[in-house]
């Protein structure tokens, strides 16, 4: 890190040094015409380096290092995960499925086409994170009962979205994945519990959140131990309302750079709009993203929430058959 003064501070210099000497740093003094730098030796990767900006004098503490360190692949090179017997992260990977778990006949119908395509990974909202208290809430333990069972019906594997701690027994039982929503990114106890647990998790940037930000929920989860961890990008808030939020199709590689993780897109809540969906959901595989998460039904005007963004199932026998083609052109290239 590089601690920075102003050149009227240097009266408090010396209480710098010896602060710095008391904590056994390493560190140089140069001293230019308006200001005074002092790089520090040392990894502070793990370290708050905020304590350093409360020293008299000093006007701002610049870190070099990344403030995380077991997302990244200096700590593992890749991380294949074993969602029950489905790789997440070897090949390009689709997960699929209604925003919610309606009923066990509707969901049924989605869940036997996606299987048909090849899909693996069924989704399913059951605790729904809704905006207004008026809209479709899900079926709560009931929904995670019928997407086990639809899923199980056809050798398929479950996400769901977990809304607080205290549903942790049913998600264990019930999901394969446990989804932590755009909404709890940033719900630190949560992650920290989830930690904990031996379950594979599917962490969604939130809109607001920096990619940084993201990484740090992650190191959040992997410093209990939790190891298995799928990031989702879904797009960030923006001026610009011509989509539900800007989906930074840029994250994609950004994140592949940065973490040994696998990454996806959820084209279906960053868009928000069905029909650009698609081309969305494609530029992920052309940009090296591990999957896509998708939001499909066979009556998307009759869907009890997002039916807006939620593409038909043609249109996601579509993308699939597109995202094939890509794939094989990019792995000959
Ligand atoms: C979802 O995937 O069902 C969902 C509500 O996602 P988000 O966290 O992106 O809102
Ligand atoms: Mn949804």
């Amino acid at each position: 890190m590089i601690i920075v003064l102003k050149k009227e501070s240097q009266p408090h210099l010396d209480t710098i040094r010896e602060r710095l000497i008391a904590n056994g740093f390493k560190f140089n003094v140069l001293e230019g015409v308006k200001f005074i730098l002092i790089p520090v030796l040392g990894d502070f990767t793990t370290s708050d380096i905020n304590r350093f900006r409360s020293i008299p004098g000093v006007e701002n503490v610049i870190r070099i290092s990344s403030p995380y360190y077991l997302v990244t692949k200096e700590y593992k090179k890749k991380s294949v995960l074993d969602i029950g017997g489905v790789p997440i992260g070897d090949s390009f990977s689709f997960i699929a499925g209604p925003c919610s778990v309606e009923n066990e006949e509707s969901l049924t119908r989605i869940a036997e086409f996606l299987a048909k395509q090849g899909v693996k990974i069924l989704r399913g909202g059951t605790f729904k994170m809704r905006s207004s208290p008026y809209s479709f809430q899900g079926l709560g333990l009931e929904g995670l009962v019928i997407l086990k069972r639809v899923a199980d019906n056809f050798g398929m594997k479950t996400v769901s979205e977990i809304p607080d701690i205290r549903q942790l027994d049913a998600f264990m039982e019930y999901v394969d994945i446990i989804q932590v929503g755009a909404r709890n990114m940033f719900n630190f106890q949560l992650l920290k519990e989830l930690g904990r647990v031996n379950k594979p998790l599917m962490l969604k940037r939130s809109p607001s959140a920096k990619i940084e930000d993201l990484l740090l929920s992650a190191e959040y989860i992997l410093n209990e131990c939790n190891e298995q961890i799928i990031l989702c990008e879904l797009g960030k808030v923006s001026f610009d309302d011509a989509s539900r939020s800007s989906v930074n199709i840029a994250a994609i590689p950004i994140l592949k750079e940065a973490t040994h993780l696998p990454v996806f897109l959820d084209p279906s809540h960053g868009v928000g709009i069905a029909k650009y969906v698609p081309k969305v959901a494609e530029a992920a595989a052309v940009l090296g993203a591990d999957g896509i998460m998708v939001e499909v039904h066979f009556d998307p005007s009759n869907a009890l929430s997002d039916g807006f963004q939620s593409i038909t199932l043609e249109s996601f026998s579509r993308i699939c058959q597109n995202i094939g083609r890509l794939n094989s052109c990019l792995r000959e290239n």
